[in-house]
């Protein structure tokens, strides 16, 4: 079911790619001239991934970052044209405002079993510092977890791969195109090979608090990797990364929003791994755009329970 959404995601990633190429110069450092590029790459993303959704499963509903009504108001209309370039560039067709109006509110506001949870960008600071970033797309059912994809153009030093669910396992395909081979998690336990995967940002995730689990769980001799963006979830799955933590920094109230998180879960899910709250508890996407979970802890499932453990020392500590 969800293969008929490859060929949006890999379409979205080359848009974004272009974005980059054209419009994200190296030597623009200024704020404003950092914001738009990433403007026209989340709309023209969005757009596609809720075009190939409305072609093949019209009833469903969607929970995406962007709006219609957004792109209207707050855009330029320098920044619209340029949009609508890029669209028809990636699409091979010429495309129009209002339809591209419609394609960024499909399934908006709508109540159905089934709900796509879509980030258009993911990790924007490191599609803008060209760091890493994702596309995702995940599929709720009745409030749970079903399916994901994401697309991670700089996985492995920037050859970019496809992660995605198919029949109840994840699967890894080069982002250029071809067949996928499936995967999961690690096994590992602990030790000099264990990989630990954080945010890049320090304002996204406790890296103190994160560093104090990992020594109260004997993972202090881990190798630590940070990246932006739900690659993260990706690394898991496949067994590049053994656990992912996001610990919130102390006095952080910040609302998890289900899309930075719904393709991942299920992408570690499906490739044999667990994807909890900080207590251990279920993550729950059935409330909406947020999610009630504080933080996350993200694992090959051998040592689950220990890092919880230790993870709720270190944040009473
Ligand atoms: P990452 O690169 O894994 O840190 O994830 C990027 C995502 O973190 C973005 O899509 C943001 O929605 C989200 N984010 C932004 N601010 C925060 C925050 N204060 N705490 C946790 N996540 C955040
Ligand atoms: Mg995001």
């Amino acid at each position: 079911m969800m293969q008929a959404l490859h060929e949006a995601l890999r379409d979205a990633a080359r848009l974004c790619q272009l974005v980059q190429d054209r419009y994200l110069s190296a030597s623009a450092k200024t704020a404003g001239a950092h914001t738009e590029p990433v403007t026209i790459a989340d709309y023209g993303s969005q757009a596609i991934i809720c075009r190939a959704l409305q072609q093949r499963y019209p009833d469903d509903a969607v929970i995406a970052e962007e709006s219609g009504r957004q792109f209207r108001q707050v855009v330029s209309s320098e920044k619209r044209a340029q949009a609508l370039q890029l669209l028809a560039a990636v699409l091979g067709e010429a495309v129009s405002e209002a339809q591209l109006l419609t394609w960024l509110d499909f399934g908006a506001g709508r109540r159905s079993r089934r709900t796509w949870v879509i980030d258009p960008i993911d990790g924007t600071k490191g599609f803008l510092a060209r760091r890493h970033y994702a596309i995702a797309c995940g599929l709720l059912v009745d409030g749970e977890i079903a399916d994901g994809i994401v697309a991670a153009p700089g996985y492995n030093d920037g050859e970019g791969a496809l992660f995605y669910t198919q029949a109840g396992e994840t699967w890894r395909a080069l982002l250029a195109g071809g067949a996928g081979r499936r995967v999961s998690v690690s096994a590992r336990r602990g030790g000099d090979e264990f990989v630990v995967a954080q945010s890049y940002e320090r304002a996204h995730a406790s890296k103190s608090r994160m560093g104090r689990t990992r020594e109260l769980a004997g993972l202090g001799g881990a190798r630590i990797v940070e990246l932006d963006s739900m690659e993260k979830y990706a690394l898991v799955a496949c067994g590049d990364a053994d656990l992912y933590m996001r610990l919130p920094r102390a006095g952080s109230g910040y609302a998890h929003k289900v899309w930075d998180h719904a393709a991942g879960v299920a992408l570690v899910q499906a490739a044999g791994g667990m994807a909890t709250g900080l207590d251990g508890e279920a993550l729950d996407f059935s409330r909406g755009e947020t999610l009630p979970n504080a933080g996350m802890i993200i694992s090959n499932g051998q040592h689950h329970a220990r890092v919880v453990a230790a993870a709720g020392r270190a944040l009473r500590e």
